[in-house]
């Protein structure tokens, strides 16, 4: 982006910032800055390139107009207000800077004329475990996709099965969408996060991510219901965390495993062209083994099939695979 290092938008503590937004005109003025932005602009292309300083503000008149306020006075000093932080003086005018353009774009992404919602609809698509429908339904924020017949892999919140995923979706995200293509959507978004906290970066804040590993040394899962001693279906769990804004996800190693490039490979080898942000990684997580052989020091062994072969990974307590050969595949273990 074209931030630089002088961005004087870094120096503002969070209670300021929250101080100097909690205004309904300011908000106004971030609002009109972000409206009467135009990416497509010759001059906010250059910008973006980094080529030369183009100067491409939006000027006073045209940013009063833009709001509709009453006191140019009053306005002016509403502006100043923002400006530094959330607002950067140009030559011409003004613009965003990244602070006010986050901001403004979690707003839009969070808000939406009508709310959108889709009552419980079945999808061309199978569940993993038993080949019926899937249906999808949205509900606070969530799209949830369940098998219309078998238990799924989860229960939701309720205590109810048949849950093959439940995944956090901005309203925006179905501006426009059928649930068939909402349901695709949503998963290469949420796949892309999780991705990028396997690989040790957040994707809400940047931050460090910590992982940990935990393999259940005494697991006894219950018909639908979990184990009673680390209370999940799935033996091993792969927890992400940032410490800095306390984002998390968690899931089984049978899908973090999906993103090790000698999985990636073999898939590739054998013709299947697997892309981890999407369903296919749902599909394929289901056919894929793990075995937990011992627990101190923990060394798992992962069996991923594919047309007749298999790949058995070795995974040790960092979660590293130490070791990786294609066999034949003998079925389940
Ligand atoms: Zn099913
Ligand atoms: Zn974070
Ligand atoms: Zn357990």
């Amino acid at each position: 982006m074209t931030a630089g290092a002088d961005d004087e938008s870094t120096t503002l503590s969070p209670d300021d910032a929250f101080a100097v937004l909690a205004n309904e005109t300011r908000f106004e003025i971030v609002r009109a800055l972000w409206e009467l932005y135009e990416p497509e602009d010759p001059a906010n292309v250059v910008k973006f390139s980094n080529l030369y300083d183009a100067d491409i503000g939006i000027t006073f008149s045209e940013l009063y107009e833009q709001v509709g306020y009453e006191d140019s006075g009053n306005f002016n000093y509403h502006l100043e207000q923002l400006t530094d932080h959330f607002v950067r003086r140009t030559e011409s005018g003004y613009e965003l800077t990244e602070a006010g353009f986050e901001v403004a774009r979690s707003v839009v992404a969070g808000t939406v004329r009508e709310r959108p919602r889709f009552d419980t609809v079945e999808i061309d698509e199978r569940c993993p475990q038993c080949g019926a429908p899937v249906v999808v339904d949205y509900e606070n924020h969530h799209v949830t996709a369940s098998c219309s017949q078998c238990t799924g892999i989860w229960q939701d919140a309720d205590g109810d099965d048949g849950v093959l995923f439940t995944f956090p979706f901005p309203p925006t995200g179905l501006s426009d969408r059928t649930p068939e293509e909402a349901f695709h959507a949503v998963l290469g978004y949420n796949l892309q996060r999780i991705r990028s906290f396997v690989d040790g970066v957040c994707p809400d804040c940047s931050g460090e991510v910590d992982e940990s590993f935990d393999v259940c040394a005494t697991h006894e899962p219950d018909d639908g219901g979990g184990c009673q001693h680390c209370h999940r279906q799935h033996r091993t769990e792969v927890a992400e965390r940032c410490n800095r804004c306390k984002s998390v996800v968690r899931g089984p190693l049978t899908i973090a495993i999906l993103t090790h490039p000698a999985v990636t490979a073999f898939y590739y080898d054998h013709g299947v062209d697997h892309r981890f942000a999407s369903w296919e990684t749902f599909r394929l997580a289901g056919a894929v083994e793990e075995a937990v052989l011992e627990t101190d020091p923990v060394r798992i062994r992962v069996t991923v099939p594919c047309e007749g072969e298999s790949l058995e990974l070795a995974v040790d307590e960092e979660r590293s695979v130490v070791d990786a050969v294609v066999e034949p595949f003998t079925g389940r273990n």
